[in-house]
């Protein structure tokens, strides 16, 4: 971690002299944003429009939690004009960066301040980083994003909201469309069991029950005890599929489907789910919408048979 402070600032020194102090580039009309997370970053290209470039940093099954910057990462990071993180420690391992970064422009966490009372904690007081998957939440983490494109360019701020309102209509028409899909579930069946906790907001916004084999954190350790609650939840509530997550391995859930079985219950895989990462670029589950949507079948589909 040290090497890559001492990179960053030499970078950083290296590559100063081109900026504003308000962090848009004096050189080009677009404004250049990176992001970490394509959750960010694709919403942000529709409110951005043709007025800002975006670029994120992860990619499809890319696991957050554990990410580590790359020299190149670097490069992009010190080379934008500004840089959103979605926040509440998801990007455990890049605290640092983002220090650093932030000497020099705006880096903003875009969900770090939404109120207390509205987010999740696990039992032992850990904030769920997972806020994309409150539809309502995401919004409020976006216009948080949207507001400082609006202070970099403020000859583009009708631009810019105009854009999020006309997305923000198609975000409520995606709640919904998926809540009224999900109550067609019976509730005693209304169970998502998944290989860790990314579900807890999806869970509380769509009146489904989450249970995750893992800790909010995919650097949680998982514990034999882990794998048989959730087969013994299972067994009492006979639910009748599981899911895998794109961005982890998927033998966790695999054991607990072998486990399942070994006690009688033959349970089946439900389909993959896009977590902590979406689906590849130019595909339905690369956008935020289509990648909520294509979970929401999926769970439907395997939840309802
Ligand atoms: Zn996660």
């Amino acid at each position: 971690m040290l090497l890559l402070v001492l990179v960053v600032a030499m970078v950083i020194s290296a590559c100063t002299s081109d900026k504003g102090n308000n962090g848009k580039s004096q050189q080009g009309d677009k404004i250049n944003v990176v992001t970490t997370i394509a959750q960010i970053a694709e919403p942000l290209s529709i409110i951005g429009g043709d007025k800002v470039e975006v670029t994120s940093l992860m990619g499809p099954g890319v696991d957050p939690h554990l990410y580590n910057a790359t020299q190149g990462d670097i490069k992009k990071l010190e080379s934008s004009d500004a840089v959103f993180y979605s926040g509440l420690h998801l990007e455990a391992n890049m605290t640092k960066v983002f220090e650093e970064i932030g000497k020099s422009k705006p880096v903003l966490g875009i969900g770090d301040s939404i109120a207390a009372d509205q987010l999740l904690k696990d039992e032992g007081g850990a904030i769920d980083p997972h806020i994309w998957f409150d539809i309502d939440l995401w919004q409020q983490a976006l216009e948080n994003a949207t507001s400082k494109l609006k202070q970099m360019s403020a000859e583009n701020a009708d631009y810019f909201e105009a854009n999020k309102e006309k997305y923000f209509e198609e975000l409520q028409k995606l709640k919904n469309e998926s809540k009224e899909k999900l109550s067609q579930i019976p509730k005693d069946k209304r169970i998502l069991v998944t290989a860790h906790d990314a579900f807890g907001y999806f869970g509380r916004l769509q009146d489904v029950e989450v249970v995750g084999l893992q800790g909010l954190s995919t650097e949680d350790e998982i514990g034999l005890t882990d794998i048989e609650d959730t087969i013994k939840i299972i067994l009492d509530h006979k639910v009748p599929a599981v899911f895998i997550e794109s961005s982890i391995n998927p033998a966790s859930i695999n054991a607990v489907i072998e486990g399942a079985k070994k006690q009688g219950l033959d349970i089946k895989l439900g389909g993959e789910l896009f977590s902590d990462a979406m689906g590849e670029e130019g595909t339905p589950e690369g956008t935020y919408i289509g990648m909520y949507r294509h979970n929401v079948e999926t769970i439907y589909k395997a939840l309802s048979e």
